[in-house]
């Protein structure tokens, strides 16, 4: 018997899932389709897994450390194994977790291939054995494509997923590798960079642009590129990998070019890894059948309010484009379900300034909104506060006040603050304050009035705002 929803949503990552509980909430009957795990790349290969071991690799970083605060220490032995299994163990309770709460909000999953047949009618593979593949037909009456994205092959990036590998092979390693080539500088570069140069592997990052980061504000990368090659990371820039030799596995040779003076150079390796970008999971979702039209990069086209040119069909997160992060998804999947509901009380377009990045390196960064070139780039008169953790009480008391630093940028018309970039300890979970400023238009003024615990390294925010006024009271 054919079986009929309201919604049907292919692929299950925090665009998906998310999706399908607000569809269940606002009482739709929603399937969701997923070929894989639960909980999408993020879960499973992504956001979650790499925090596990970024959160192992600090632990290794501290008990480095522990000497200046007068605790000895013997041999630090990591065992990727074990770390790498315990972060499985992370991902799979997760990922189980996407399953109950699947059954409490009455959601069907599907386990299977999704693909589009025409504009209502979904085709469900489930390769269940080599010989044993079911093939079901579902009806939609609105369907949301949220399958995400995969790590983009190049012809001369020869992955072999032994000593050349892509994202997920970083993260089931066994071995720590001895020197260890990250093409790409990147948000994942740094943090695999951050891990593996914690686990005692010499680092070389390539990086075809000036620098790397490219997207966060320079001030703030500077402070993060200093502790890299403090502790012996190499970043290469304006270099761009040529080609790479695995003949012998032992010892890759990559030739990398510089793109300023021509000339190449030859480095030795013996693991290689590829995070040059992601691609749009499009193909072979049946979209051919339907009107839905991508870019030429294969990115799904839509409109604000992430409908397609087919108007039952919509699409959410990695597959739309940029910035590809797991809270852009689920709010797009949010918005997307209230709107098919006809209740959306966001606002539909979602504004690229409203989206924080958080990278979790050592020292983290994190930022929201313009940056002070971008600012000006505009033509927005801008005033800049900045507060140095040298002069943070509690930066200090926990050896981070060389790390840290806040930026604020304000617009000097009205005092709006409309950028927050930060770098230091765990400046990933102080974000969110200033972009709920940020999204009730806060001002300077509102930063001031406000009472800030003592010792935080959030002081720096409010002495960033005075900073903005020549007010600063600890410098
Ligand atoms: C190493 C790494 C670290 C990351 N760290 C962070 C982080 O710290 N913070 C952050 O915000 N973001 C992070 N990201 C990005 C984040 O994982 C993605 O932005 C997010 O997962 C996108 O969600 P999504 O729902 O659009 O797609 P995905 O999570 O990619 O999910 C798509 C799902 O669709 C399924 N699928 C695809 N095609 C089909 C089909 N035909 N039929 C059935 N199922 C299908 C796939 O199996 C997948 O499960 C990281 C990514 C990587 C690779």
């Amino acid at each position: 018997m054919e079986k009929f929803f309201d919604i049907v949503i292919i692929g299950s990552g925090p665009g998906g899932y998310v999706a399908a509980i607000r569809a269940s909430q606002l009482g739709f009957s929603v399937a969701i389709v997923e070929r894989e795990e639960l909980g999408g790349v993020c879960l499973n290969w992504g956001c979650i897994p790499t925090k596990a071991l970024l959160h192992y690799a600090e632990i290794i970083r501290l008990i480095k450390h522990s000497n200046e605060c007068g605790i000895t220490t013997g041999n630090i032995i990591p065992n990727l194994g074990a770390m790498i299994d315990q972060s499985r163990r992370v991902a799979a309770k997760l990922s189980n977790g996407i399953k109950n709460l699947m059954k409490k909000h009455n959601i069907e999953v599907l386990n299977g291939e999704g693909k589009l047949l025409n504009e209502q009618n979904i085709l469900v593979k489930q390769f269940k054995s080599e010989n044993n593949i079911t093939q079901t037909i579902i009806k939609a009456k609105s369907i949301i494509i949220a399958t995400g994205a995969r790590a983009i092959r190049l012809d001369h990036i020869p992955i072999d997923h032994k000593n050349i590998l892509n994202y997920k092979d970083a993260l089931a390693l066994r071995e720590i590798p001895k020197n260890l080539l990250i093409i790409g500088g990147g948000v994942m570069g740094v943090e695999f960079a951050t891990l593996y140069s914690a686990l005692g592997s010499y680092v070389t990052i390539v990086e075809a642009m000036p620098r790397i980061l490219m997207n966060e504000d320079q001030e703030i990368v500077n402070i993060l590129e200093k502790d890299f090659i403090n502790s012996g990371i190499k970043i290469l820039t304006n270099m761009e990998l040529i080609s790479i030799n695995s003949d012998d596995p032992f010892n890759i040779m990559a030739t990398i070019r510089n793109s300023q003076d021509g000339k190449n150079i030859k480095l030795h390796f013996d693991k290689v890894l590829s995070l040059v970008g992601l691609v749009p999971n499009t193909e072979d979702i049946g979209l051919e059948n339907t009107a839905v039209k991508c870019d030429k990069k294969g990115f799904i086209i839509v409109n604000d309010d992430f409908s397609t040119n087919q108007p039952n069909i919509y699409a959410i997160g990695d597959v739309i484009g940029a910035p590809m992060l797991a809270h852009k998804a689920s709010h797009e999947g949010v918005i997307c379900v209230e709107k098919i509901a006809g209740i959306c009380s966001h606002e539909t377009k979602v504004s690229k300034n409203s989206i924080p990045s958080c990278i979790y390196s050592t020292p983290q960064i994190a930022s929201v909104g313009l940056s002070e070139e971008k600012a000006k780039e505009l033509g927005i008169s801008v005033k800049v506060g900045r507060f140095s953790g040298i002069a943070n009480g509690k930066a200090v008391a926990i050896g981070e006040e060389k790390n840290s630093m806040v930026k604020l940028i304000f617009d000097t018309k009205t005092g709006e603050l409309i950028g927050a970039h930060m770098v230091g300890s765990n400046v990933t979970e102080m974000i969110y304050g200033l972009n709920l400023l940020k999204k009730i238009e806060g001002t300077e003024e509102d930063i001031i009035q406000t009472i800030f615990p003592h010792p935080t390294l959030s002081e720096m925010i409010h002495e960033a705002s005075l900073a903005a006024n020549e007010r600063t009271l600890h410098i």
